[in-house]
């Protein structure tokens, strides 16, 4: 069925912001948006929680969620100011248990499979999610939703 964005998200960014503040990071979210979407929303939720806690893990001290919609999509992006990911790994974070650079990740920990449920959950839902290097360091990932 239909539900508000904005109550999928509203959890989500105060548990993201309690951990950034408990980890002395800056996380920086906009206004809650006024959009509702045919959703699966347990579902919808891992989408949008995965990469977000990515973010916040991998950040150095900044993470910068935004949301934007035009008359057919939604689209949010995560930035992060950490090391990011190398161009020619970018595309393959989305699959299962694809983790860069197994010693650098021995400190963090994880399994490797948030990106790949977070890219079926997107994709169950006819959206596309994608993987960039942010400017002038980090990784951006980019969350497109249809509104229809
Ligand atoms: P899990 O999410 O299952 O706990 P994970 O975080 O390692 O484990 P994914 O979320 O699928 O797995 O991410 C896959 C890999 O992509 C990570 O291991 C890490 O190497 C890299 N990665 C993901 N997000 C970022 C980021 N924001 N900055 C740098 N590297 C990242
Ligand atoms: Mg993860």
């Amino acid at each position: 069925g239909h539900h508000q964005l904005a109550d999928l998200l509203d959890p989500i960014l105060d548990d993201a912001l309690f951990e950034a503040n408990q980890s002395g990071k800056q996380l920086r979210v906009p206004p809650l948006p006024d959009i509702a979407l045919r959703m699966w929303p347990e579902l919808l939720a891992r989408a949008l929680e995965n990469p977000l806690r990515n973010a916040l893990k991998y950040a150095t001290s900044l993470i910068e969620v935004d949301w934007t919609s035009t008359d057919q999509y939604w689209i949010m992006t995560i930035r992060d100011d950490g090391a990011g990911v190398p161009a020619e790994q970018l595309a393959l974070l989305f699959q299962p248990f694809y983790r860069v650079d197994d010693a650098r990740n021995s400190q963090t920990g994880g399994t490797g499979l948030g990106l790949a449920i977070a890219a079926e959950a997107v994709r169950r839902h006819g959206g596309i999610i994608t993987a960039d290097h942010n400017d002038p360091h980090g990784l951006l990932i980019t969350i497109t939703l249809p509104l229809a």
